[in-house]
């Protein structure tokens, strides 16, 4: 059987990123048939629109799509290209699984936890204005429906299940936002009576940070509305190594797009240097939702023995400042290589090797922090 699936290469460094995804995929021995759009800025030269219909149109009909970052064009006309393709495709579920990498380039090798944002509406709706003229007072409006609620929390529970996790916490702030909050902490509420055998809490986001950056390990399925969601994503990407190991997948009913949570790069791009873990974890995903699950354990295995084992790994994993075990960078093209030639080779019986000195990890990473 082959699949056909949209890839949309997008800005920066994605098309160096998706080529490496694809190198790894086509080790996996699942057949793909690519159909490659453009998105961003080539759309743009080419299209006048960043978001041509033929890219919406490809994802309606292929349904699942591989996708890299898409730089937001600074200015008119969209506000975001990532967030019109969420919108328009009705993409609700973000989900960001963060999980330490052979305990590299983290203080918490234990983590694995998934968060699961909604994508759709909060404070990203887009309803906001100027209150006068010259621009001294403005308002975004926080549009929490109890439809998009119930659905985000009812995907988050389903997850959980599936996945085996052993508890779905909910992020608000229902103590001070007393409409939007409780309307989400309502609906959270009601959807947990219906899953009993699935251990449901709440945490305020100001404590939830607070409990994140000490004891990770204690959380696993988190449910949150889109803003405290997208920054929730990036702080959980940062304990788990960093923003070029990590992977997303966005989902509406019938549809799913996967890309990494990191943007576009611009100052790598065209330069082979960076990390395309994150964008090869996507074909992890995107193979496990296609039903290939050996394929993607062994994607999986092979990112985790090639970062173990540290001989072919991009800067953000190889350099001082970085990482306790520095060792000379390879370029993307090679660790995509690299992975690829394990994916067929690897055990997956054995199990996943321990580096010698992961735990702990050194300084913070200058470059992933922005
Ligand atoms: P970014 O993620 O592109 O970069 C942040 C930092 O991380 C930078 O220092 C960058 O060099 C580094 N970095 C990112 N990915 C890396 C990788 N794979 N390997 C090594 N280093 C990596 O964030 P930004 O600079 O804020 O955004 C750049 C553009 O990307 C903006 O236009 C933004 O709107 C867009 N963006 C797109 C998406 C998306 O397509 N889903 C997500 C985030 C940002």
């Amino acid at each position: 059987m082959t699949y056909r699936v949209t890839l949309i290469p997008g800005d920066g460094i994605g098309p160096e990123v998706t080529r490496a995804a694809c190198t790894v995929a086509a080790a996996t021995g699942v057949a793909i048939e690519w159909e490659t759009v453009d998105a961003g800025e080539l759309a743009i030269k080419a299209r006048g629109t960043p978001l041509p219909d033929a890219v919406l149109d490809s994802v309606r009909k292929n349904r699942v799509a591989l996708k890299g970052p898409i730089t937001t064009p600074i200015g008119g006309g969209f506000r975001s290209v990532n967030v019109a393709l969420r919108q328009q495709l009705d993409l609700y579920a973000s989900v960001r699984p963060a999980r330490a990498i052979a305990g590299e380039g983290t203080r918490f090798p234990e983590t694995n936890l998934i968060v699961v944002r909604e994508a759709t509406e909060g404070l990203y709706a887009g309803v906001e204005h100027w209150v006068d003229r010259d621009h001294t007072a403005a308002e975004t409006v926080n549009v929490i429906t109890r439809k998009a609620s119930d659905r985000i929390v009812r995907f988050a529970f389903e997850l959980a299940r599936a996945e085996r996790r052993k508890r779905v916490t909910a992020v608000h702030k229902a103590n001070i936002m007393k409409t939007t909050g409780a309307l989400f902490q309502t609906a959270f509420r009601e959807m947990a009576a219906k899953y009993p055998d699935i251990p449901a809490d709440e945490r305020l986001i100001d404590n939830m940070c607070m409990q994140l950056v000490k004891k990770p390990e204690e959380y696993d399925v988190i449910v949150t509305t889109n803003l405290f969601g997208d920054i929730l994503s990036d702080l959980c990407a940062g304990l788990a190594g960093g923003l070029g190991v990590a992977p997303g997948a966005l989902y509406g009913d019938s549809l799913a797009v996967f890309e990494p949570v990191h943007g576009s790069a611009p100052k790598y791009a065209g330069q082979d240097r960076a990390d395309p873990v994150a964008e090869i974890l996507c074909v992890e995903l995107l193979l496990r939702h296609l039903g290939e699950r050996e394929a993607a354990d062994r994607v999986f295995r092979a990112v985790w023995e090639t970062i173990a084992e540290k001989k072919v790994v991009t800067y953000d994993l190889a350099l001082p400042g970085y990482t306790q075990r520095p060792v000379a960078p390879s370029s993307c093209s090679a660790m995509a290589r690299e992975i690829a030639r394990k994916v067929p080779l690897v055990d997956l019986t054995a199990p996943l090797p321990r580096p010698p000195s992961a735990g702990p990890a050194g300084a913070a990473d200058p470059q992933l922090e922005a």
